[in-house]
């Protein structure tokens, strides 16, 4: 789970539209001892229209969280919402590193959601209930009119305010821990009488994604309970001080007649006492666990999950607290008796494998790492990476082959994973394909958005690579590339 990239869109060409970022911009681990959950900057918003390339220069480094079982989570809950509302499958959820409650969508493609709004829903209903009205949001077109207004405005950085995720863009840039607590704050400064009409808007764009959120969670069968309660909650801190005002009420003003209005249009729908499946809940529990464990301070995360507690979700943290950094034999023996009463949980058996990875032992995380990746469907390329990242840190060549399919196929499902193509590059290395690799690590560079380097690789690579070959194609894009200006 533990790898930093940068997503980028394939357009037709195979190149991303926007993707930059400074080097060196990644935010460091969580904290030490926690070397897994790294949270990475994304680049760019690649897909705003060209009017706001400088907004996506904005927007980069949001840090981001990588992780297959949250990821996986997500997917199934905004999967059926997206259908419904006629979106396909291209939109991808994005787990921001920030602990207050947030979300926001800035194009068609992406809905971002703050690590803080998976670990304070109690319910998989909430979450759902958020990406609901979000994807209201997209159905309304209501990012272009945004969009557009700030082109005209020429005040990039208020896009950001706007979606309140300006104080998690600094927090992220110094590995704060607490990124985005200071939220709204900044938000109003010299640009209140601006973001005052921004937000006169917003308001009326409000109900509308309340409304089209209610008739996705119907067409679905869901209960719209979860999507009244957490705007409930923020109607209630409108009456406490601005400080303490969350982001996302802040982006998603809740009038007293708006919140009337939602609690009639959910307790009129047949699905409003509908629960949560078991199984979803308990997901959505093991998740909360573990964002808990890896990006709380190990104090709070015992305080949450006393040793008297005997839940699966309680035991996942508090073995992810100890993991192999202390008692290693203690942690290895706490996460088997997960697997002894959940074995076919593929996320059991990769933090299994993470543990050995981490405490230097290569060897030991292989076998766990492969039955995570089979048990996920083999296909799941957040593991596919771990596992090759594993088979190379043995440094045998009987591996490298295999190595290089999982980091193929990886790279393929999951194109800004640029963790896959840099070790994709060092295993084309290992194996003396000098071109190749130099091709991958190109690619590797471009999704983290530094296009200079990428191009250098791109260009000694394509000296080398069959004419009209998939690698020199890709390689020639990325010399055409023209970095959007500033
Ligand atoms: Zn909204």
């Amino acid at each position: 789970m533990r790898e930093i990239s940068v997503q980028q869109n394939q357009t037709d060409s195979g190149v991303s539209a926007i993707v930059r970022a400074a080097p060196g911009e990644f935010a460091p681990a969580a904290r030490s001892g926690s070397p897994r959950w790294r949270a990475a900057a994304v680049a760019g918003l690649y897909s705003l229209s060209a009017c706001l390339a400088s907004s996506a220069a904005v927007a980069q480094g949001i840090p981001l969280i990588r992780d297959a079982e949250t990821e996986n989570l997500l997917k199934d809950y905004s999967r059926p919402i997206f259908r419904v509302a006629g979106l396909g499958s291209h939109i991808t959820m994005r787990i921001v590193k920030a602990d207050n409650f947030n979300a926001f969508v800035v194009d068609g493609n992406n809905v971002f959601i703050n690590h803080g709004t998976i670990l304070q829903a109690k319910t998989p209903n909430e979450v759902i209930g958020v990406i609901a009205h979000e994807t209201g949001h997209i159905t309304g077109g209501h990012m272009a009119q945004l969009r557009a207004q700030i082109a005209r405005d020429q005040t990039k950085a208020l896009l950001l305010m706007v979606l309140g995720i300006g104080a998690a863009v600094a927090g992220g840039a110094t590995g704060s821990s607490d990124a985005g607590t200071a939220g709204t704050g900044l938000a109003l400064g010299g640009q209140e009488m601006l973001m005052r009409s921004f937000l006169s808007q917003r308001r009326s764009q409000e109900s509308s994604a309340d409304q089209a959120g209610i008739k996705f969670l119907e067409a679905t069968h869901q209960s719209g309970r979860g999507m009244l309660d957490v705007f409930e909650g923020f109607a209630q801190q409108e009456y406490v001080s601005a400080t303490y005002q969350d982001a996302y009420m802040l982006s998603h003003p809740v009038a007293a007649d708006r919140v009337a209005r939602l609690r009639e249009l959910v307790a009129k729908s047949p699905y409003v006492t509908v629960k949560d499946p078991p199984e979803l809940q308990l997901r959505h529990d093991l998740v909360r666990a573990k964002i808990s464990a890896y990006l709380e301070a190990p104090q709070t995360v015992l305080n949450r999950y006393p040793a008297n507690d005997n839940s699966l979700p309680a035991r996942y943290a508090r073995a992810i607290v100890h993991n192999c950094s202390g008692k290693c034999d203690q942690a290895i023996g706490e996460v088997d008796a997960l697997i002894r009463e959940k074995p076919d949980n593929p996320y059991f058996w990769e933090i299994k494998g993470d543990f050995h990875y981490w405490a230097g032992k290569q060897r030991e995380a292989i076998g766990p790492m492969r039955k995570a990746l089979q048990l996920a469907g083999g296909n799941e390329p957040l593991m596919q990476v771990e596992l090759a990242q594993a088979l190379l840190g043995t440094e045998d060549k009987a591996v490298l082959e295999e190595t290089i399919t999982l980091l193929r196929r990886a790279a393929s499902n999951d194109p800004g994973n640029s963790t896959a193509f840099n070790l994709l590059g060092t295993a084309l290395a290992r194996k003396g394909e000098e071109p190749q690799a130099e091709a991958a690590i190109a690619q590797g560079r471009f999704a983290e958005g530094n296009i200079k380097e990428a191009q250098i690789f791109a260009k000694r690579a394509i000296k080398h690579l069959p004419t009209g070959s998939p690698e020199w194609l890709r390689a020639d894009d990325i010399i055409k590339y023209k970095q959007s200006s500033e």
